[in-house]
């Protein structure tokens, strides 16, 4: 398949690799938007959350937890962000699911996680958490 990160699972495409287990690989961003900027993939191919078995997707997120706390202790960031991103409308660029994580200091200009906070329609909300529960086979 021509997926850049299967390639670099099977090292095909080079890495700087910061960790890696059966299921699951994390490597640096090579545009990273601070110091530390690492990705965190499965190594069997799934495009976004809708494709990915709850399984590998546990095991990414397990991963992406312990190096949390390994990038805590390197680069002692005041902050982290963790993104992951589904679909062209979420800016999804590479069609292989994987968690950012990346790490923040106050003052670094970065935009992400900063938006205007403006009040919801709380009947639209409620209809809305309604049909969620419903689906979720949830409803009261
Ligand atoms: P997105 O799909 O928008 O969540 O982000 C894709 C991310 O993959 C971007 O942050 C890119 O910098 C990163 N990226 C793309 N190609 C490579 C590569 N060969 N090695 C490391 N990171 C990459
Ligand atoms: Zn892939």
């Amino acid at each position: 398949m021509d997926c850049i990160f299967c390639k670099i699972v099977s090292n095909e495409i080079p890495s700087v690799k910061a960790y890696e287990d059966d299921r699951v690989l994390a490597f640096m961003d090579i545009n990273p938007l601070n110091e530390g900027h690492l990705l965190i993939v499965p190594k069997a191919h799934a495009a976004t959350i809708y494709e990915i078995t709850e399984a590998d997707f546990l095991a990414v997120m397990s991963v992406t937890h312990k190096l949390a706390a390994a990038v805590k202790k390197v680069l002692n960031p005041e902050g982290i962000n963790l993104m992951q991103l589904n679909g062209r409308a979420a800016n999804q660029v590479v069609p292989h699911l994987h968690v950012h994580i990346v790490p923040r200091w106050s003052g670094d200009g970065l935009t992400i996680s900063q938006w205007e906070m403006v009040a919801g329609n709380m009947e639209k909300i409620k209809a809305v958490a309604e049909k969620i529960q419903s689906e979720m086979g949830n409803a009261e």
